[in-house]
C-alpha cells in the first residue's frame, strides 16, 4: 500500500510587492522543492525558524494555500489540481488544529455547535437526526476530556487549554486520517502544553492517526514525534527518526539549533537563541547552499552547488537524509 500521505517536489512561491509576476523579483520561494511520506499513525514533525516553510507546507498539504507545484497524494490519489467536489471527498480525511484556538473558532457559537458544524456540512448519514447527532457530540467531548455541561459554552468561556480541545473535538469529528498540527500548543500554559500533547498521543494511539506536526518547540517535538524534518528556508535540510536527529544530529544547522536549545521536560518553556545571525530573506535566498551565510563550516563548493538531501550512512535504510556537501 502506498503511504498515508505522500509529499514531492512541494513548492510554494508568493508573489509580492508591486512588480508581482515579472520575473524573478518578487517572488518568495517559501517552500521550494519538498518531499516527504507520512505512514498511518505517524507523527512527523516539521521544525526550523520562523519563514523556513514549515507552516506553508502544512497548509499546502491541505489546499489551504494552493501549492506552485509538486504532487500531494493521499493514500496514492493525487491531491493537487483535483477539482472542487473531488477534493471534498478528501477534506474530511484532513484536518488541521491552529495554533491560536480563539482565533479559529467561531465566538458566536456554542462548543456543539462548532463541534458539529463540520458533521452537518459533510451530511453524513450516520450522524443524521438528534439523537445520533447528540451522541456522537458526547462521545467526542468525553474523547478530548471535556464535561458534557462544557457543550453549551460559548469560546470565551473556555481556557486557552479547553478551546485547543476543543479544536481537537472539531478536528475529530469527521473521522480524519491526517491532522496538520500547526504549532498547536505554542500558545498554551507550559502547565497545559504537556496534558494538550498527551492527549494528542493517545487520540492517535487509539485511532491511528497520523500528524504532520509543526512546530518551534523542540522539548515538545522530541516527545511527540516519530520523524522529524528541518527545513531551512524553504528546503528540507535533514531528516531522521526523532531519537536519532536528537542524539546524532549530521547538518550544520541542525545542530546549532538543537545547541541553542536545551532538552528540558516536555512543557517547559525554552528561549532559543542562535548563535550566528538571523536568517537570510527567502525573497532572495542566498545561492549555493542557503545555509552557507550562517554556516561555520562553509566551504568555495558551497556558495556555488546546492547539496541534494542524500541518504547518510547505512544503519538507517535510507531513513536519515541530510543536504551537506560535508556529510556523506
Ligand atoms: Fe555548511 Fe556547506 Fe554543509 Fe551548507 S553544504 S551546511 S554551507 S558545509
Amino acid at each position: 500500500a502506498p503511504p498515508l500521505l505522500e509529499v514531492s517536489d512541494l513548492t510554494k512561491h508568493f508573489l509580492v510587492g508591486g512588480k508581482a509576476g515579472r520575473g524573478r523579483a518578487g517572488g518568495v520561494k517559501a517552500v521550494d522543492g519538498v518531499s516527504f511520506a507520512l505512514d498511518r499513525g505517524e507523527t512527523l514533525s516539521l521544525v526550523g525558524e520562523s519563514g523556513c516553510g514549515k507552516t506553508t507546507t502544512g497548509k499546502s498539504v491541505l489546499r489551504l494555500i494552493e501549492p506552485t507545484a509538486g504532487s500531494v497524494r493521499l493514500e496514492g490519489e493525487e491531491l493537487l489540481g483535483l477539482a472542487p467536489s473531488r477534493m471534498r471527498s478528501h477534506r474530511r480525511d484532513m484536518q488541521i488544529i491552529f495554533q491560536d484556538p480563539y482565533a479559529s473558532l467561531n465566538p458566536r457559537l456554542s462548543a456543539a455547535e462548532i463541534v458539529a458544524e463540520p458533521m452537518r456540512n459533510f451530511a453524513d448519514p450516520a450522524w443524521r437526526g438528534p439523537g445520533a447527532l447528540r451522541d456522537r457530540l458526547a462521545w467526542l467531548f468525553a474523547k478530548v476530556g471535556l464535561r458534557p455541561e462544557a457543550m453549551a459554552k460559548l469560546p470565551g468561556e473556555f481556557s486557552g487549554g479547553q478551546r485547543q480541545r476543543l479544536g481537537i473535538a472539531r478536528a475529530l469529528a469527521l473521522k480524519p486520517k491526517l491532522i496538520v498540527c500547526d504549532e498547536p500548543v505554542s500558545a498554551l500554559d507550559v502547565s497545559v502544553q504537556a496534558q494538550v500533547v498527551n492527549l494528542l498521543m493517545d487520540l492517535q494511539a487509539e485511532f491511528g492517526l497520523s500528524y504532520l506536526f509543526v512546530a518551534h518547540d523542540l522539548a515538545v517535538v522530541r516527545h511527540i514525534s516519530h520523524r522529524v524534518a528541518v527545513m531551512y528556508l524553504g528546503r528540507i535540510v535533514e531528516i531522521a527518526e526523532c531519537e536519532r536527529l536528537f542524539t546524532d544530529p549530521q547538518h550544520p544547522y541542525t545542530r546549532m539549533l538543537l545547541s541553542a536549545a536545551p532538552i528540558p521536560a516536555p512543557g517547559a518553556r525554552t528561549t532559543r537563541v542562535l548563535p550566528i545571525g538571523d536568517p537570510p530573506s527567502a525573497l532572495n535566498p542566498p545561492a549555493g547552499c542557503r545555509f552557507h551565510p550562517r554556516c561555520p563550516m562553509a566551504r568555495p563548493i558551497c556558495r556555488e552547488t546546492a547539496p541534494p538531501l542524500i541518504p547518510h550512512g547505512s544503519a538507517t535504510g535510507g531513513a536519515h537524509r541530510v543536504a551537506c556537501h560535508l556529510v556523506s
